[in-house]
């Protein structure tokens, strides 16, 4: 990190104790900006950096629920509005017993760079509870998300706040915190979360926007290599949303995946996953992926072991924040792999990141190469304001140009600052810019 920056840092650090993932987020950002600063001196003297490094709002807030034996829970909730200088603060909420402050400021940190790359009108935030939602049942779910929202709602609006779904929020919550807010207010605005039905305002793609974005991006980045992903092998974490629709888009452009996996373990299937058994299993009935292995005989199951030791052209990870350790980088380097690409938000450590760029393997970061979602829920949020939907064909093509303009702005900041084909600074520096440029027109905000 250049030593301007390093007292930066180290207050950030001092003013948000215990927010490992928060600081984690912030260094990694700042590691790239030492030489954007030297261009733009003006930029650190506006002090854009520490105001950036300080969210707009952060809210806190009790959610009481009851469960199906009548028993009472108390659970926090969060959303830490980061900021609204490009649109809206816009980004999911996670519901996960792993949720804190910190976990949500780290994402909603990231999630104002993100979004700054998409080029769509949209701030950024970040927000979700510490509530466990497996193996609840659907009235569970819809009580804990109906008292989320009776504190939530004030602090949304189709211009203010615009949530949408993330780990352990999907189409079922993303309904029933809408039919909450609607019932509050008294107000059909469909502008207000995204990731909705598609009969009652969701756009298409939506659903698939993450994992297709990320699978766009890798083309793009396998292309700057003279590479393609037709034949290539790819290994993917997780079996949620992103990861899913990952493996089928991989699939659709001619790659094999041969592995997956969830909080249980890991599925190693050398013929290739079976996304539509996949998605039956995971989306559908909830299950664990050892019943993905129990139906496909060509699949094995392990609960332990990582599975970055299965060897793989292309590594995606899709699951949570640290999920990819430098001795999984190691791993991946020695068994061929020439390119990895974060679905999920932060997923590979900083160590992870260090040993992939000094192997030479192609780098994405999630705020570039998972934009796709965020992205897709912009373009939910335009149809939305103009009372229109766009078909399936025309919104993946709108997602398509985007991941390339995300890419190529990726790959033009990184060339401008020095560090050619490094996407983590090359994100880091455009998304800062624009970010920053908006901030000092907008006088001390
Ligand atoms: P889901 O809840 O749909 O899926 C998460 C998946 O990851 C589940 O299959 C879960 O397993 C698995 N998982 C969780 N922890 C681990 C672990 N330690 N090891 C292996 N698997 C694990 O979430 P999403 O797919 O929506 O999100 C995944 C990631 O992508 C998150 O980091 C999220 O922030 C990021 N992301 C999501 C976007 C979206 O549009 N949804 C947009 C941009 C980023 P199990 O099934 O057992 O719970």
């Amino acid at each position: 990190m250049d030593e301007k920056l390093e007292p930066i840092f180290a207050e950030v650090v001092r003013r948000n104790p215990g927010e490992s993932e928060f600081h984690q987020a912030v260094e990694e950002v700042l590691g790239s900006l030492g030489p954007v600063l030297a261009k733009h001196p003006e930029l650190a003297r506006h002090k854009t950096i520490e105001r950036m490094c300080e969210p707009e709002r952060q809210i806190l807030f009790r959610v009481p629920w009851q469960d199906d034996r009548g028993e009472v829970h108390i659970q926090r909730g969060f959303r830490v509005e980061f900021s609204s200088v490009l649109g809206p603060y816009k980004g999911g909420l996670r519901f996960h017993p792993s949720v804190g402050l910190g976990v949500v400021k780290f994402l909603g940190f990231e999630q104002v760079f993100k979004n700054a790359l998409t080029r769509m009108p949209i701030g950024g935030g970040k927000g979700g509870a510490d509530f466990d939602p497996k193996g609840r049942s659907d009235d569970e779910i819809m009580r804990f998300c109906q008292s989320f929202m009776t504190e939530l709602y004030r602090h949304l609006g189709e211009h203010t706040d615009v949530p949408a779904g993330d780990i352990g929020v999907g189409g079922r919550e993303i309904g029933y915190l809408f039919g909450h807010y609607k019932r509050i207010t008294n107000r059909f605005e469909s502008g207000v979360l995204t990731g909705k039905g598609t009969d009652w305002g969701g756009a298409l793609v939506r659903t698939e926007a993450t994992g297709y974005g990320l699978v766009f991006f890798v083309v793009e980045m396998l292309r700057a290599r003279g590479r393609t992903l037709d034949g290539a092998t790819c290994v993917v974490s997780g079996a949620g949303n992103v990861a899913i629709h990952a493996i089928e888009k991989v699939q659709q452009l001619g790659g094999r995946v041969v592995a997956c996996s969830d909080s249980q373990g890991v599925v190693h299937d050398p013929e290739g996953i079976d996304v539509a058994l996949l998605k039956q299993i995971k989306a559908v009935e909830r299950r664990r992926l050892t019943d993905y292995a129990e139906r496909r005989p060509s699949a094995r199951h392990r609960s332990g072991g990582s599975i970055w030791e299965i060897p793989c052209e292309i590594a995606l990870p899709c699951a949570a924040q640290n999920e990819l350790h430098g001795r999984d980088a190691t791993a991946l380097a020695r068994s061929g792999c020439i390119a990895v690409a974060e679905g999920a938000n932060m997923p590979a450590t900083p160590e992870a990141v260090r040993v992939l760029q000094e192997a030479g393997v192609a780098f994405g970061p999630g705020k570039a190469a998972n934009a796709g979602g965020v992205a897709t829920s912009a373009l939910e949020m335009q149809q939305n304001a103009s009372r229109d939907s766009w078909s399936f064909e025309h919104t993946e093509q709108r997602l398509e140009e985007i991941m390339r303009g995300i890419h190529e702005t990726c790959a033009a900041a990184a060339e401008e600052y020095g560090a050619p084909g490094d996407y983590v600074l090359g994100a880091n520096a455009a998304g800062f810019l624009r970010v920053a440029r908006a901030m000092i027109a907008q006088g001390l905000v």
